[in-house]
């Protein structure tokens, strides 16, 4: 985890500013393992392999549901699968989404898997990716992302993050949604992480409509 991104963050919880526990401050830039402290409600949150966990027992899911799709991720997908990544990337294609739509974006990928969509966005060279995950499929991200210093990686849920509101100018949540126990609710929550402005896709299973594209107004 880079130290610098820790004041773009907040606590999950309380909206409260969040700094990293003392003994860890010690000009190090990039952080492996250690704690996360929010100054306000005094939750702590772990920094495991240089991923921090923003996970609060009592907001998360079906644990079982949790761990399968993280084996599932780490079964199938130990790197970037390539049909699915064609897949996405055709997409991409077919919005336009050009490196220089993505010029000076800061940009958030939700229920990201192993990343193959936030390696699509990080070849536009955004501002920089934020990439969620309530899976260990996280650490494979971060793995197979590592070339790419502005992709910062988080495990925890998409429907309470330690982001700061109208943060992003763009979202991705293509295929995510009905993973969380609101769907709706957890659209509302990403639509309030987004500028005014920004834009955020998002897909079901089984909808009839293929990805919907909203911009923020
Ligand atoms: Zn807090």
């Amino acid at each position: 985890m880079d130290i610098k991104i820790i004041e773009d963050l907040v606590c999950p919880l309380c909206q409260g500013k969040l700094k990293i526990s003392d003994n860890l401050a010690n000009n190090k830039d990039l952080i492996d393992s250690g704690n996360i402290i929010c100054g306000q409600c005094n939750q702590k949150y772990d920094i495991i392999d240089g991923v921090p966990k923003f996970v609060v027992k009592n907001i998360m899911q079906d644990e079982e549901t949790v761990d399968g799709w993280g084996q599932q991720w780490q079964i199938l997908s130990p790197e970037i699968n390539e049909y699915f990544y064609k897949n996405a990337y055709t997409r991409f294609e077919e919005y336009s989404l050009t490196s220089e739509f993505f010029q000076n974006k800061k940009v958030l990928g939700v229920g990201c898997g192993s990343g193959r969509w936030s390696k699509i966005a990080a070849e536009r060279n955004p501002k920089l990716i934020f990439a969620l995950d309530l899976s260990a499929a996280i650490f494979t991200a971060k793995k197979n992302l590592s070339d790419y210093k502005f992709i910062h990686f988080f495990l925890g849920d998409m429907a309470k993050t330690p982001f700061q509101t109208e943060y992003f100018d763009f979202i991705n949540a293509v295929e995510v949604l009905q993973h969380t126990d609101e769907p709706l609710k957890t659209l509302k929550h990403l639509v309030s992480l987004l500028k005014k402005g920004g834009y955020l896709t998002f897909s079901l299973y089984n909808a009839s409509a293929d990805i919907i594209w909203k911009n923020k107004n």
